[in-house]
């Protein structure tokens, strides 16, 4: 293996001390912590272990966190009245629904109904124009994530060629938007591109988010080309991999994410970051 490791762990756990650090500031200056509100709708097991992995991050950066449990069959009108009433609080900063919610529920009414000084999600069609438009303002979590990650190998991101596998609202187009903002030429691939190794084959930087695994060979990595792997998947073992071979791709790559400890971490980590923006820029008005 010659590729680098990219270690989302550690550098998720610096972030989070730096926010710490900036808690404790803003606090002994005589202002409140950052909040986040966070929503779960029924009792998904994947739902359920990312809630308390959140919940557990405020805790440790010394944020308030206030969580709601609905049950599965709340009705729309009831989850947008709780809405209503966390965008009205003036103590919390951060509203998350996690998803997925039930099937009768609109997930579009619900995103969009979250103030958008309030979307620590990056999910809400306002803050990904604003990123569309080159003047972000609370970006989609791992996404934003990832970005961090490519900034930390030190290497030169503007002007390289990127592939981002897979399309989804919420990892592969927001993803997209990142790169083009830092100066890539970018390539968003996703279920119906004919020829996927040929894209991956051309790209500086690969970024793959299907959920496939396996899905991008390691032969087809660029010799230097940088490798973030989104996937979670199981495979025959019940061991978590990632959609790309590792192995293979890390000979190739000169910097490559594991699954896990790659980017997971860093999802969490970047909504603690945006909580701590919205709190202190969008409504303290700190500007420190
Ligand atoms: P999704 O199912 O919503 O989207 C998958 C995308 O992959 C689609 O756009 C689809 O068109 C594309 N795709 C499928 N087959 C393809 C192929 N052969 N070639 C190119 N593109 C193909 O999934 P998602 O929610 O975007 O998540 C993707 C993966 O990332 C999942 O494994 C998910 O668990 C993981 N994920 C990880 C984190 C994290 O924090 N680490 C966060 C979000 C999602």
């Amino acid at each position: 293996m010659s590729a680098k490791i990219i270690d989302g762990k550690a550098i998720s756990i610096a972030i989070q001390a730096q926010i710490k650090k900036d808690v404790l500031t803003m606090t002994s200056q005589g202002h409140r912590p950052p909040g986040l509100a966070v929503i779960l709708v029924g009792t998904d097991f994947a739902s359920q272990k990312y809630v308390a992995s959140k919940v557990k991050a405020c805790e440790d950066v010394g944020f308030k966190s206030i969580s709601h449990n609905l049950d599965e069959s709340v009705k729309e009108a009831e989850l947008l009245a709780l809405i209503d009433e966390l965008n009205e609080d003036a103590s919390i900063d951060g509203i998350l629904v996690q998803m997925p919610i039930p099937q009768h529920i609109n997930a579009h009414t619900v995103l969009e109904h979250i103030k958008v000084d309030k979307d620590v999600d990056g999910f809400h069609p306002f803050n990904i124009g604003r990123l569309a438009q080159r003047r972000p303002l609370l970006e989609s979590c791992t996404p934003k994530g990832i970005m961090t990650l490519l900034h930390s190998t030190g290497e030169t991101i503007r002007g390289k060629d990127a592939v981002v596998v897979g399309a989804s609202n919420h990892v592969g187009r927001p993803m997209s938007l990142e790169l083009l903002l830092a100066g890539c030429t970018v390539t968003t691939t996703h279920r119906f591109t004919q020829d996927l190794e040929k894209h991956v084959r051309n790209a500086d930087i690969v970024v793959v988010a299907a959920g496939k695994s396996d899905l991008v060979k390691g032969d087809w990595i660029k010799k230097g080309a940088i490798v973030i792997d989104v996937g979670i998947n199981r495979d025959i073992n019940n061991k978590i991999v990632g959609d790309v071979e590792f192995a293979k791709a890390a000979e190739n790559a000169s910097w490559i994410t594991p699954v896990p400890g790659g980017v997971g971490p860093m999802t969490v980590a970047s909504l603690m970051q945006n909580t701590l923006i919205a709190a202190k820029q969008l409504h303290l008005g700190i500007t420190n």
